[in-house]
């Protein structure tokens, strides 16, 4: 909703860079345009403190010369860059950056290995082997390809087997600041295996979809995954219902939290797991003209 205000002040920043302003210039431009519009929505709207941020951050590099206020040039200011820590002000980008470093820290056992490893020839291909997501999830790649699948619960499982849900704490390492709170049972901090699995309420959905398909209890995302792959291959219908149940699941759990974010809509989970049953049911039918 606020994406329109990021875009004007946006904007207004990257028409004023192409002039030749002056540092008094700037600053009057930005107390009486870019205050006067946050001001503007800010008496319609409550701003997130995120975006309160970001305005403040467009303003600050407009300031001292970036030209699309959009970009940040983050100096170190002498602090080694294996001991960094980024912090909220900071970009997503760093934190990515912060994220690797650290994956790179604990798959070479320290500060002093990974100086080593970068100043090898081949540190590229070194590297690129020890963080490529292995295991389980390369096949869950097939899944956008199988049949018995829904494409968009497809979509969904390959988003959950790569971590790339927009789940709450995924979203507070990107640097936004938001209360991090599961919205199914509004009690514990929102993860991608608590959303999926540990919650109490979908938890009553596995519960009742796994004795319905006389399937394991999935406890989390690893262990599904495992199982996923290593149990559910093939064409039979058993196997075929198996597949669509647990990206069923994954998705109908997804959609239930974006609705009660979003639409402020809550379904019961009778009602969940009575869609995941129908979907199944519908899309693993036998083909009558086979
Ligand atoms: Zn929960």
């Amino acid at each position: 909703m606020l994406i329109p205000l990021l875009d004007k002040i946006r904007n207004k920043i990257y028409h004023w860079a192409n002039s030749l302003l002056s540092y008094a210039g700037k600053i009057s431009l930005i107390n009486s345009v870019i205050f006067g519009i946050q001001n503007f929505w800010g008496a319609s709207v409550l701003l997130p403190k995120g975006i309160a941020k970001r305005i403040h951050r467009m303003c600050k590099n407009f300031l001292w010369g970036i030209a699309d206020g959009t970009r940040s040039a983050y100096i170190l200011k002498g602090a080694d860059f294996w001991t960094f820590k980024p912090t909220a002000a900071h970009s997503w980008f760093w934190h990515n950056i912060i994220l690797y470093r650290d994956e790179l820290l604990k798959h070479t056992g320290g500060i002093a290995a990974a100086k080593t490893l970068m100043g090898a020839k081949d540190y590229k291909d070194q590297i690129s082997e020890l963080l490529r997501p292995k295991g389980p999830k390369i096949s869950m790649f097939r899944t956008l390809g199988d049949s018995s699948i829904y494409p968009k619960h497809g979509v969904i499982g390959l988003l959950a087997a790569q971590n790339k849900f927009p789940t709450v704490d995924n979203l507070c390492i990107r640097g936004l600041v938001l209360v991090n709170r599961c919205s199914l049972c509004e009690c514990q901090a929102e993860t991608a295996d608590h959303l999926f699995f540990e919650c109490p309420y979908s938890a009553e959905v596995w519960d009742s979809i796994a004795s319905w398909l006389k399937i394991p209890c999935l406890t989390n995302l690893a262990q599904t995954l495992t199982w996923f792959s290593n149990h559910n291959r093939g064409r039979s219908w058993v196997k075929k219902q198996r597949r669509c149940a647990l990206l069923s699941v994954i998705y109908l759990l997804w959609s239930e939290r974006n609705k009660r974010i979003f639409k402020e809509a809550r379904a019961a989970t009778v009602n969940i797991i009575r869609r995941v049953k129908y979907l199944v049911c519908i899309r693993t039918r036998p083909n009558i003209e086979e």
